[in-house]
């Protein structure tokens, strides 16, 4: 496993990076096609054109692959073939250290390694004769926001009885069972220019208004119930001796469930200026997007937890449950009615910086909780 997912993690896959991603994408492909799964290539949608470094080529496609048995519960397992890696960054292969417990690599956790385990489990339960129905969903996009995959996410998440992700395990191996939510937003102000010198009053200043709402906003953010809403980066103006007319500022929302979210909406549509007055400067425009719902706790989802618990336990693992701030693709799957555990991937941290590592061990042993586990919930349904 070690030696496969070294293999893996040379492949670059950040940053949208297509023949990375399509090499990638397609190892796996076979490794499910010999397990008797049909394949579906479900093609990207766009995404919205303003979010920040939204024109980074094609959409990726999301890769489906179906062997559901009649009768049996109906498990889909999520995993994204994306890192944040930059193809030609310094951060490009996987080094295991000297004592040989760990490995340092571009997506060894996050999650790489998690897919590996996933393959493997579902391999020995193949080989072990055990009739177990599923449905593997790779997608190209999450650390990006899923916004080519959500539609094959909310899609698939409707025709299934649980969810499994495969994201890493929180810093003490535990089971995320509660996230918060997450979304995106833009700020666009517009002004008119105007020589600083020679016509300044003439001017309306972009930068200022958009300072104005940016202000505003610190005001009504509360990190004490959860409400969070961070500004940057902003960007405005082009040269210092004209007036600015346009400035943007992009931000990132975080909240605990539905009713805060809806307030945050409210919040930032509160420091609209003008939008759908023709010609008044200046002129404020908000968009936004709350790409991943909150994932409350909820009984059906810690049901699940209980039998991944359970199995842990059998295997004289231990499964602490824990709640986080992080978003990922069990947010949307649990919000579309499929109660999701999401991080029964491998262990390690440095998620996202070139420290990100591995604990090796749990390569064989999350490969075995995620095996036994679906075993499990094929059995007891
Ligand atoms: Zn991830």
């Amino acid at each position: 496993m070690c030696e496969e997912l070294g293999s893996h993690v040379a492949i670059p896959t950040g940053h949208n990076h297509a023949p990375g991603l399509d090499e990638y994408r397609g190892i796996l492909r076979e490794r499910l096609e010999a397990l008797g799964a049909e394949i579906e290539l479900i093609p990207g949608d766009p995404k919205p054109r303003w979010l920040l470094g939204a024109d980074h080529g094609a959409p990726p496609p999301t890769l489906i692959a179906r062997r559901l048995r009649e009768g049996r519960p109906r498990i889909l397992i999520a995993g994204h073939i994306d890192t944040v890696f930059a193809p030609d960054g310094p951060f490009r292969s996987m080094a295991i250290s000297s004592d040989g417990a760990t490995a340092v690599g571009p997506g060894v956790v996050d999650m790489k390694g998690g897919v590996l385990i996933l393959i493997h489990a579902l391999e020995a339960l193949e080989e072990a004769g055990v009739d177990v129905g599923w449905t593997v969903l790779l997608n190209s996009d999450e650390e990006t926001g899923s916004y080519h995959s959500d539609a094959a996410l909310i899609s698939e998440a409707k025709k299934h009885d649980f969810g499994i992700a495969t994201e890493p395990a929180l810093p003490g191996g535990e089971l995320a069972i509660e996230r918060m939510g997450s979304g995106q937003f833009r700020i666009e102000a517009l002004g008119r220019s105007a020589h600083v010198g020679r016509d300044f009053t003439a001017g309306v200043s972009a930068v200022t208004a958009l300072s104005q709402a940016v202000c505003a906003l610190s005001e009504m953010v509360d990190p004490s119930r959860g409400l969070i809403m961070s500004v940057g980066p902003l960007s405005g103006g082009s040269a210092t001796n004209a007036v600015p007319d346009r400035a943007l500022a992009w931000g990132n929302v975080r909240f605990p469930d539905a009713e805060t979210a809806d307030e945050i909406r409210r919040m930032l549509e509160s420091v609209q200026v003008n939008r759908d007055a023709d010609g008044a400067l200046p002129k404020v425009i908000v968009e936004h997007n709350f790409n991943r719902p909150a994932k409350n706790r909820i009984e059906a989802t810690d049901q699940l937890a209980g039998v991944a618990s359970r199995c842990a336990e059998a295997l004289g693992q231990s499964l602490p449950l824990a709640s986080t701030g992080g978003v990922c693709d069990g947010n949307i799957l649990q919000a579309a009615g499929l109660p999701t555990i999401d991080t029964m991937g491998v262990r390690g941290g440095g998620l996202h910086t070139h420290g990100e590592w591995i604990e090796l061990a749990s390569l064989v042993e999350r490969s075995q909780l995620m095996a036994l586990t679906l075993r499990t919930l094929t059995e007891e349904g």
